[in-house]
C-alpha cells in the first residue's frame, strides 16, 4: 500500500510552537483530517483537502483516514498539544489494531507536539521538576471511578498532577470534585495553576493557593496544574511569582 497517515501534534496554539517536523508533514499532506478548531489552524493551501469534522467520536476519524490511505493518499491527522496525549494518536491505532489487517502495511508515523502541560509549566517556571503525572478529568471514556480512583492514588504518592478537560458544558462538577480530593492531600496553601489558552491571543494564567483554586472558574480551554507538596512560589514584587518543584527530595 502506497498511503500514509501522519498524526500530527500541532503545539497549544502559537505557530511558533510547532516544531519542523510537523510542518514538514503538514506540507506533505494531501488530505487534512481533525476536529474542526485544529483543522482551522492549518493554512489552506491548492492541493490540501481538507475534512474538518465536528464528530467527537475520534475513532471514526481515525478509520477515516485509514481509508483514504488504504486508497492511496497521503493524510495527515491533526491534534492540537501533543497528539498522543489525550488526543488522535491512539484513536488511530485503535482503529489499526480493530480494522482491515492490510492497513498494517501502511506507513504511519506520529509527529510530536507540545503538550498543554508544558506549555503551561514554561510559562511560570519549572512546576514540574520532580515527579509528575497527567490526568485527564473528562468521564466520557472511563467511569468517573477511575478517575477519582487514579486521582487519591497520585495525590497520595505527592505527584504534581496536571489535570487536562477539567471542565465542559456537560461536566461542569469534576474540577470542583477533583480539587475537594486535592484538598483532603494538600495544604490550603498548596499551589495552584489554571492555565488558559496558553500561547493563543486569549491566554490568561493564574497562580492561586489550593483554596482559592476551589473557588475559581475555569473552561474547557484550560490546564489545571496541582502542586505537590515541595512545589513553591518565588514572590516578586509587582510581578507574578515563579512556581517551581525542586528536583531533590529529603532522604
Ligand atoms: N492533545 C492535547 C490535549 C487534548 S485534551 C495536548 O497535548 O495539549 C484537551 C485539553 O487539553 C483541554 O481541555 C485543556 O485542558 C488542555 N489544553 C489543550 N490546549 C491547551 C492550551 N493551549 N492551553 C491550556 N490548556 C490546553
Amino acid at each position: 500500500m502506497s498511503g500514509s497517515v501522519t498524526v500530527i501534534g500541532l503545539g497549544p496554539g502559537d505557530p511558533r510552537y510547532l516544531t519542523p517536523a510537523a510542518s514538514a508533514a503538514l506540507d506533505a499532506a494531501q488530505d487534512l483530517i481533525g476536529y474542526i478548531p485544529y483543522v482551522a489552524r492549518v493554512p489552506e493551501r491548492p492541493g490540501l483537502v481538507r475534512h474538518a469534522s465536528d464528530n467527537r467520536v475520534e475513532v471514526d476519524r481515525a478509520r477515516h483516514a485509514l481509508e483514504l490511505a488504504a486508497a492511496g493518499r497521503r493524510v495527515a491527522v491533526v491534534s492540537g498539544g501533543d497528539p498522543g496525549v489525550f488526543a488522535m494518536a491512539a484513536a488511530l491505532f485503535e482503529a489499526l489494531e480493530a480494522g482491515d489487517p492490510a492497513w498494517r502495511s501502511l506507513s504511519v508515523t506520529v509527529e510530536p507536539g507540545i503538550t498543554a502541560m508544558l506549555a503551561a509549566a514554561a510559562r511560570v517556571g519549572a512546576p514540574l521538576g520532580g515527579d509528575f503525572c497527567a490526568i485527564s478529568l473528562s468521564d466520557n471514556l472511563k467511569p468517573w471511578e477511575v478517575v477519582t480512583a487514579r486521582l487519591n492514588a497520585v495525590l497520595a504518592a505527592d505527584l504534581v498532577v496536571a489535570l487536562y478537560n477539567p471542565i465542559s458544558r456537560a461536566r461542569p462538577w469534576q474540577l470542583g470534585a477533583a480539587l475537594a480530593l486535592a484538598s483532603e492531600h494538600r495544604a490550603p496553601d498548596t499551589p495552584v495553576i489554571l492555565a488558559r489558552a496558553v500561547g493563543r491571543p486569549d491566554e490568561a494564567i493564574r497562580i492561586l493557593s489550593l483554596a482559592e483554586a476551589r473557588e475559581a472558574s475555569a473552561d474547557m480551554a484550560t490546564l489545571v496544574m496541582i502542586g505537590a507538596s515541595a512545589t513553591r512560589l518565588i514572590p516578586r514584587e509587582g510581578r507574578a511569582p515563579f512556581v517551581y518543584t525542586p528536583r531533590s527530595v529529603a532522604r
